[in-house]
């Protein structure tokens, strides 16, 4: 067994311990520990700073500096050397502290005549608590034995606090990092408001001894539990679900050379030698992983050390024994996790009422997912995954893309109240379901819902719709394992048209490719996916899959309407060889004796400039058209809709967009095309006001806007509402949202 490094960290560390086992208030445990740490590292000094709220650092026991200044000295993050210390969340050592970049002179603590100044974070799982440092009067350079002796002994304090051993009445500073409030503002992934508490996807682990009995013990420990964590990832990796070639594999094998990686494993081993438990061992190294995390802008290497912390969650969880992620469910679980995939999210279930993501993006999978399930969700809520353990009280505001974990009072109290009024405007909107969404001055706008799951079906009746005006088929592909069946798909094509209880349903063919990649198939790697091989293209260039769907889709049908539509259509002859196809598919049904639908519609997406510049023939020939807004505002402001720089940066109610939007309704309706919207902005008020004015009669959005937006059209003249938008058109102006909103608010519309 290698020898242990620098100060005799495993004598220190029992101390320590000890300390930790004898009653006692917190205060005078960490006076204990200052004295003992001093007294073991021959240094003058040694102080504990932990964190009083986010942005501040206070100095909560020392051994050396002058005791008044124990609770008085307070410094922000980031600033002087121990601030700095918290920010970057690495050790920081100097000879002479004094002409140190950064140095900031504190004269009540009488720190000037130390000269030497060693400090390291307290820090658990990449959460810098706290900060430790030592000081000698001479001029000496910590060696690099001592920097990790000392930041050894960081990891016991660490998980000291976390076990609340430092907790004090009154002082604010001492108290658990998991007790005080924490306000997380993301971004919304899908809007609506919930309460519960957390359920973390990758729980915290409280280790009740951080500090090893025995080093041999912990070692063996250490030992059995990467066999396991190798054998586990070896049955990934012969699981036969797994493609052979695919990146599914290569992250398996990526994650097999992690867990056989010497250097990884050899820094635990190093850990347990100074005196730590194996869990601490694992969790110093995933802290490290973290920092660097955070550091990195380099997304390749970021997702590679994503595997890693994936990796000593799993060698945390064999160490202590527990339970796979979600086994305990309880009413009003609120996920929250780094990022989840859409299987893993379907598993959780409906029983989740909210999430909360640290990263995730608009476009992903489980962001579709939980859109589908209607499920509040905030994404990108920085360091949430840190500050929650599960259990946690928490509310979360999708409309507003935050969440407030373990709240206070005024906080909860507020909330509620939105969520009273929440409840008042839904019964509003129950009281219109219905009635028909029709202007003051008679124009009536059909108003439909988007769908992608069979558990979407039920709020065909309880919003209103009218309609399903876009399925998104590739749903049920995302969220599987393996490729469906033919009988599967036939099935649920039938369910959906059930479900739908005579209410057309618009199934739009499979939108795969971009940011929507199939787990079980091969892909190759495209520079730039979202103006790849997708959508059509892929299905003309795939004609068994093209064809599987519409044998599917046909018998599915099962003698009922099928309206069926193509994504990613760039020219004519994308639509015509496409639309050629299904009739052939319905006339080689038909002679295999199937059951014909009783009616086919056959139209496309219209989500590429190109298209509206289509020949005449094109708008005669499709039997309907659908705005798929999304992608044709991107592919118009050439801004990536999954790019937060930019995603918001161009407005839908630009002049340039509207017009065009209004360009596209009148070429439609001049051969009687029938046009509809149906991306995400005809979900939201002004934009849908806009659509309607610029000649739109169907919209097609998620359930939950047709309550309001069917209240704003009711309230409104549309013709008033076209001269609004008309006058702002030809003064100029960039977007015509100022001049709407003016209006709205002047005569008293619901339009938020
Ligand atoms: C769109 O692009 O507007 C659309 C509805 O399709 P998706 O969001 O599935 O790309
Ligand atoms: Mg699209």
């Amino acid at each position: 067994m290698p020898t242990p490094k620098g100060v005799k960290s495993h004598v220190l560390l029992k101390r320590l311990r000890d300390i930790l086992a004898e009653q006692g208030e917190g205060q005078e445990r960490l006076n204990k520990i200052t004295s003992v740490i001093a007294d073991s590292m021959a240094a003058e000094v040694c102080s504990i700073y932990l964190r009083r709220d986010e942005r501040t650092l206070e100095l909560c026991a020392t051994e050396g500096l002058n005791p008044e200044s124990v609770h008085q000295t307070r410094l922000r993050v980031g600033q002087g050397l121990v601030g700095r210390i918290a920010d970057r969340a690495r050790p920081f050592r100097t000879k002479n502290a004094l002409s140190a970049k950064g140095f900031r002179f504190m004269p009540e603590t009488g720190e000037e005549v130390y000269s030497s100044f060693l400090g390291v974070p307290v820090q658990r799982v990449g959460e810098v608590l706290g900060v430790l440092v030592v000081q000698n009067k001479a001029e000496r350079q910590y060696t690099d034995d001592e920097v990790y002796g000392l930041e050894v002994v960081a990891m016991v304090i660490a998980e000291m606090a976390e076990l609340g051993a430092f907790t004090a009445e009154g002082q604010k500073a001492m108290a658990m990092p998991h007790q005080r409030p924490f306000h997380a503002k993301g971004i919304v992934g899908q809007e609506g408001v919930a309460e519960g508490h957390v359920l973390l996807h990758e729980p915290h682990i409280v280790i009740a001894n951080p500090v090893a009995d025995d080093p041999e013990v912990e070692m063996y420990r250490l030992a059995t539990a990467f066999i396991e964590l190798q054998s586990e990832i070896d049955d990934m990796l012969s699981d036969e679900n797994l493609s052979a070639t695919g990146e599914d594999r290569a992250v398996f094998e990526a994650y097999k050379m992690f867990a056989h990686d010497k250097g990884w494993r050899s820094r635990m081993e190093d850990s347990i030698v100074s005196g730590l438990a194996a869990e601490v061992a694992v969790e110093k190294e995933q802290s490290n992983t973290r920092t660097r995390m955070e550091r990195l802008t380099d997304l390749y290497l970021r997702e590679r050390l994503h595997d890693l912390d994936d990796l000593s969650n799993r060698l945390l969880r064999i160490l202590t024994g527990r339970e796979q992620n979600g086994a305990e469910m309880w009413e009003g679980t609120i996920l929250v996790a780094r990022n989840i995939g859409p299987a893993d999210l379907l598993d959780y279930g409906r029983k989740l009422k909210g999430v909360v993501l640290e990263e995730g993006s608009v476009g992903s999978h489980a962001v579709i997912v939980a859109r589908a399930l209607a499920i509040p969700l905030v994404i990108h809520a920085a360091r949430i995954t840190r500050k929650a353990l599960n259990g946690d009280e928490i509310l979360v505001d999708g409309d507003a893309g935050e969440a407030h974990l373990r709240p206070e009072e005024s906080v909860k109290l507020a909330f509620h109240e939105k969520v009273a009024m929440r409840e008042e405007a839904q019964e509003e909107y129950a009281a219109l379901r219905g009635l028909p969404a029709e202007s003051k001055d008679g124009v009536r706008i059909k108003l439909e819902m988007n769908a992608g799951l069979m558990n979407n079906l039920p709020s065909l009746e309880s919003s209103g719709a009218e309609g399903v005006g876009l399925f998104r088929t590739e749903l049920q592909f995302l969220l599987r394992s393996n490729f469906p069946s033919r009988s599967w798909l036939a099935d649920t094509y039938s369910s959906v048209l059930d479900s739908a209880e005579g209410l057309p349903v618009t199934f739009r063919t499979l939108d795969i490719g971009s940011d929507k990649v199939l787990p079980y198939m091969t892909r190759e790697e495209e520079p730039n996916p979202a103006m790849g091989w997708r959508g059509i293209r892929l299905g003309l260039d795939r004609p068994g899959l093209m064809r599987m769907q519409f044998q599917t889709l046909i018998r599915g049908a099962k003698g009922r309407p099928l309206k069926v539509m193509f994504p990613m259509v760039a020219q004519f002859d994308e639509f015509r060889e496409a639309r050629q196809r299904l009739l052939d598919e319905v006339a080689r049904e038909k002679k295999q004796r199937h059951l014909m639908p009783s009616k086919l519609e056959i139209g496309v997406m219209l989500e590429t400039p190109s298209l509206a510049f289509a020949p005449d023939q094109f708008f005669e020939l499709a039997d309907f058209i659908s705005i798929g807004g999304n992608d044709l505002k991107q592919f118009f402001f050439a801004a990536d809709r999954e790019n937060e720089h930019v995603r918001r940066r161009y407005d839908t109610l630009n002049v340039s967009f509207l017009n065009f939007i209004e360009q596209i309704s009148e070429r439609c309706n001049k051969f009687d095309t029938p046009v509809s919207f149906c991306g995400e902005d005809a979900g939201r008020s002004l934009e849908a006001l806009a659509f309607a004015a610029m000649g739109l009669r169907t919209l097609s959005m998620r359930p939950a806007s047709i309550g309001p937006i069917k209240r704003l059209i009711r309230f409104v003249d549309l013709s008033e509402t076209k001269k609004v938008i008309d006058e702002a058109r030809a003064s100029g102006s960039q977007s015509v949202r100022p001049a709407l909103e003016t209006w709205l608010e002047s005569i008293g519309a619901p339009h938020r």
